[in-house]
């Protein structure tokens, strides 16, 4: 399957699971996950339809990047960022994903301020509780929106997550449907800087569920591009 076929029948899916929860296609943004993807093949997904590119490590980013590969569509950071590698980040990824840490929301609202522009990002909630991964627990996000409506560089601008790996789609719902309730409860608050307008969440395996559940942003790679080849780097 081409990549062309492949995002075609994503948009399918896309559309059903939409229209399975009456809501409508238009409201729910595809992020093609780029990761060890050519340019040419990141061009390809382009040309195809996706709304938008996220990419996961810095270097690939940048590399990627120069050779304009993301021509023609915005570019998101999805991968776990680094605080010392927020720099080559902030300005160029029109929305960093996983902002994990009240630390890390500083340094990008630091870096942010340097440059006189406000950078958009997503807090990553931990909604497994895995202690292998990243993000706010879920009771954190209040306090974590307090705290980020006082940095002046960055706009929280919704929430993303990463469910613990299931053996099947329907294994996620709980935590999907966990997402969709931080999601709407924080979203009636009023801070500085925050406007809950994305929920980010489902993979090339759930992206159905989670649509089901309220994600309007959805990150879909091995569905657009088949299986990763991690030898192979650009
Ligand atoms: C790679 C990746 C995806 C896409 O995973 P697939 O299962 O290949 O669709 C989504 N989100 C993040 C953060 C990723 O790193």
């Amino acid at each position: 399957m081409s990549i062309a076929e492949n995002v075609a029948r994503v948009r399918a899916e896309i559309s059903a699971a939409a229209a399975a929860a009456g809501r409508e296609a238009a409201e729910i943004l595809l992020v093609a996950a780029t990761k060890t993807n050519s340019a040419d093949r990141v061009r390809e997904a382009i040309a195809a339809g996706v709304d938008i590119c996220g990419e996961n490590r810095v270097q690939e980013m940048l590399e990627k990047n120069a050779q304009g590969a993301y021509e023609g569509a915005p570019l998101h950071f999805i991968g776990h960022l680094q605080k010392n590698k927020v720099r080559q980040v902030v300005g160029l990824a029109s929305l960093i994903h996983g902002a994990d840490s009240i630390a890390l929301l500083e340094a990008i609202s630091r870096e942010a301020c340097k440059r006189g522009i406000r950078q958009d990002v997503l807090l990553e909630v931990n909604i497994g509780a895995e202690p292998s991964k990243s993000g706010f627990a879920p009771e954190e996000i209040p306090a974590a929106l307090e705290e980020a409506a006082g940095f002046g560089g960055i706009f929280v601008r919704g929430l993303m997550a990463i469910p613990p790996i299931c053996t099947s789609p329907d294994e996620n719902r709980p935590f999907f449907l966990a997402m969709r309730k931080l999601f709407v409860d924080n979203g009636r608050k009023k801070y500085d800087n925050v406007s809950m307008d994305f929920l980010s969440m489902g993979m090339s395996g759930d992206f159905a569920e989670a649509i089901a559940c309220g994600a309007n942003m959805v990150r879909v790679g091995t569905a657009i591009f088949g299986p990763r080849d991690y030898h192979k780097q650009t």
